[in-house]
């Protein structure tokens, strides 16, 4: 046996076949457990290195390590190797846990405790990233609160985040999303701090909830493991200073840093239009240093950065590595998880957005090509119904958040989500014109629906439905799948009858009368007639008699007369038998 570790490299992406081929799996099982985790795949899809990794976790497969090729660094696949000029950055970190075990608590509780002067009351809504300064040092935290970002930042944010800190609650342990979160940590290789809240709940069990952690492989540092979990109140702030400083130590300890005297790089994490301003954009550097003037592509459009300002909202002339801002300027508005990228003048930045334009449309072209899959394809789609939705959102973010969290219900390969158009803003006349007659439902999240849409939708029999709470879009999208699903018929067999007399046969009904062989008969049960292993046709019993006196079944041994009810004319003989069953239509849920 070896205790090798198989290593599989990937060069920024990995197609499905080659994934599945190195880690000796098939083809279906792969594309089966992506579709598990909202993504359609195909064989010849690329993965990029999160995916491939989330997956191998969740398969449960070990001695597996993949690696990045060409790449020094672990956190992105478009970071550079390292030049001896790299320069210590600012950890960034992203908070998870699962619902209600206070993720936004702590969040808010640090934001109002750690930023200068405390402007928190000047924070916009959407800022996505915010920094905080302890001991003297910036750390840059991810503004992810709620389940709504967890999809996304799961696709997306895994190459910027280096450490997460995982919220348990100590009165509730270990939750479905809380194993969702370790499992992210570990696919996107970030260090994870463990934060026990709620320690001042008097049904708080910090032990019990290290225990829980243990049994889900993270072992407590003071049980021998290696994990840091500070037990901590996010709401009355108890101990959070200590997990700042367990944030920076495992900073020191990683050693982050990023080259800055490189063109600017980073990664797109919110983006939105606003009246007057056109697209407004939140970026994250991740190396060199961006400024105002400069010109920068990301995917297929491009810009000169005409304004920049700190997650304050002020001014900031030069942005360095793990540094969020907000810019104006970008032509179109990026994707959220769009990579940027800094050149050297506005030319460039049109041939390369031009470029990236119709690479993506390859893209595209290419992912779905061989004939095999053309057939898997169809025989999927072949018995599955569609949902089809519109996703409306307030912001770029939350519309992906939706998009994202829609694809993770499992659906269990019987309803297939199809996505007919997503946007930002209001739901307008053109979302109602698109969902007449296509049986589709538009979903707003964080949006309004103006009074003559509401009514031109009522007119036309298009469904809105606008939602705040993502879960409860959730919900409703889940019910809704759930009602296109047919009922399940469900059969349970009850007994036998041999046929010893047949006494009358209509058009639509007979008489006759025989022993029951085994179970029972009464009134209402179904039955199929054979004759020689032979289906004959299909009865209904109307009444049962023993010694012509209706009673209300007859049993096993006991001799006696039935009213049926058929079809069609059925020419019943003797020595046939009837398989007596009940028939139930149930509602399938997912
Ligand atoms: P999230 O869903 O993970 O973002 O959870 P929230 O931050 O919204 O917290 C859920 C609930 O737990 C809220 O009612 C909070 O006030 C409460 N909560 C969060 N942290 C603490 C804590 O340390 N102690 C106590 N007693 N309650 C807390």
């Amino acid at each position: 046996m070896s205790e090798q570790e198989k290593i599989i490299q990937i060069a920024g992406s990995i197609t499905v076949d080659e994934l599945a081929n190195q880690l000796g799996l098939s083809v279906t099982k792969l594309i089966g457990e992506l579709f598990k985790n909202g993504i359609v795949a195909t064989i010849n899809q690329r993965l990029d290195f999160e995916t491939a990794s989330i997956i191998i976790s969740e398969l449960g497969i070990e001695g597996v390590k993949l690696e990045k090729k060409n790449t020094g660094i672990k956190t992105s696949d478009f970071h550079h190797e390292l030049s001896d000029k790299a320069v210590p950055r600012p950890p960034v970190v992203a908070v998870m846990g699962h619902v209600d075990h206070g993720k936004t608590t702590l969040l808010d509780t640090l934001l109002n405790k750690k930023t200068v002067e405390g402007e928190a009351g000047g924070i916009t809504q959407h800022i996505s990233a915010y920094q905080l300064k302890h001991e003297d040092r910036w750390i840059t935290f991810l503004d992810t609160p709620g389940h709504e970002a967890f999809a996304a930042i799961r696709q997306h944010g895994a190459m910027l985040t280096d450490i997460v800190i995982i919220v348990v609650a100590a009165d509730d342990g270990v939750k479905p999303q809380t194993v969702e979160a370790i499992k992210f940590a570990q696919g996107a290789n970030a260090k994870i701090i463990v934060a026990i809240n709620k320690i001042d709940r008097e049904g708080a069990d910090i032990p019990r909830t290290m225990a829980d952690l243990a049994q889900h492989g993270l072992q407590p540092e003071e049980w021998g493991g290696d994990i840091i979990m500070v037990p901590i109140s996010a709401k009355r702030g108890d101990n959070l200073e200590k997990l700042l400083d367990m944030v920076l130590l495992t900073a020191d300890i990683e050693e982050l840093k990023a080259d800055i005297e490189v063109p600017a790089e980073g990664l797109v994490i919110e983006s939105h239009m606003e009246v007057g301003k056109g697209s407004v954009v939140n970026l994250l550097v991740t190396e060199g240093e961006l400024k105002t003037g400069d010109f920068i592509v990301a995917g297929s459009t491009y810009g000169k950065v005409r304004t920049m300002l700190d997650f304050r909202g002020k001014p900031k002339g030069k942005a360095t590595p793990s540094i969020p801002v907000t810019v104006t300027g970008f032509k179109e508005l990026p994707n959220f998880g769009d990579r940027f990228q800094e050149v050297k003048d506005e030319k460039t930045a049109r041939k390369m957005a031009l470029l990236n334009a119709q690479s993506q449309s390859d893209e595209l072209a290419s992912s779905n090509v061989t004939s095999s899959d053309l057939l898997r394809m169809m025989n999927t789609v072949d018995n599955t119904k569609m949902f089809n939705v519109i996703i409306k959102g307030d912001v770029l973010g939350s519309v992906t958040s939706v998009v994202d969290s829609l694809k993770m219900i499992d659906t269990k390969g019987e309803i297939t989500l199809n996505i007919v158009a997503t946007g930002v803003g209001d739901i307008t006349e053109n979302d109602v014109y698109m969902a007449v007659g296509e049986n589709t439902v538009i979903y707003g999240f964080n949006v309004t629906v103006p009074t003559n849409i509401a009514k031109m939708a009522a007119r036309d029999g298009v469904s809105i439905r606008t939602y705040k709470v993502i879960y409860e879009l959730l919900d409703d999208a889940k019910h809704s799948m759930e009602e296109l699903l047919d009922a399940e018929v469900v059969e349970e067999d009850k007994g036998e009858m041999k046929i010893m007399g047949v006494f009358r046969t209509e058009k639509s009904s007979i008489i006759a009368g025989g022993e029951v062989l085994n179970g029972k008969v009464e009134a209402k049960m179904l039955g199929r007639v054979i004759r020689d292993k032979q289906y004959i046709g299909e009865v209904e019993v109307e009444s049962v008699q023993k010694e012509k006196i209706d009673v209300k079944e007859l049993i096993s041994g006991e001799i006696g007369g039935l009213a049926l009810k058929t079809n069609k004319k059925i020419l019943m003989e003797v020595g046939d038998r009837i398989k007596f069953f009940t028939r139930e239509m149930k509602k399938k849920t997912l």
